[in-house]
């Protein structure tokens, strides 16, 4: 993946974003803005609409654990993850969902089975 940076008009700023690789066969194809990655959303973006990618932060956030990047703010959690079959960590993407960073599969909040640890 190659980082770049663009102009983003809700945080009025210069924000990282992420390309998707290009297959070599289809290096002519235009990148389409659903494969675009901002990785800035929801660290001080608070726009209900992401303008890179058209989507909202919470799908923006989706995409992002499923790019394999990780925020350094995004809060992990480690839960039971039915389509690995085992525990896996997964990414509170927003208030309602998290996201599993080995698969990509998201789940309502209330649907995980967290596994705490032994204090927990
Ligand atoms: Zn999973």
């Amino acid at each position: 993946m190659e980082t770049h940076i663009a102009y983003c008009s809700a945080c009025d700023r210069d924000v990282r974003i992420v390309l998707p690789d290009t297959p070599m066969h289809d290096a002519q194809a235009p990148v389409t803005d659903g494969e675009i990655v901002c990785l800035e959303v929801g660290e001080r973006c608070t726009g209900a609409l992401c303008p890179i990618g058209a989507v909202s932060p919470t799908a923006m956030k989706v995409r992002r654990v499923r790019s394999g990047v990780r925020a350094v703010l995004q809060p992990v959690v480690k839960a039971e993850c039915e389509r690995c079959g085992r525990v896996t960590d997964y990414c509170i993407v927003s208030a309602e969902y998290a996201t599993c960073v080995d698969c990509g599969t998201t789940v309502g909040r209330g649907d995980l089975t967290l596994v705490l640890g032994r204090d927990g």
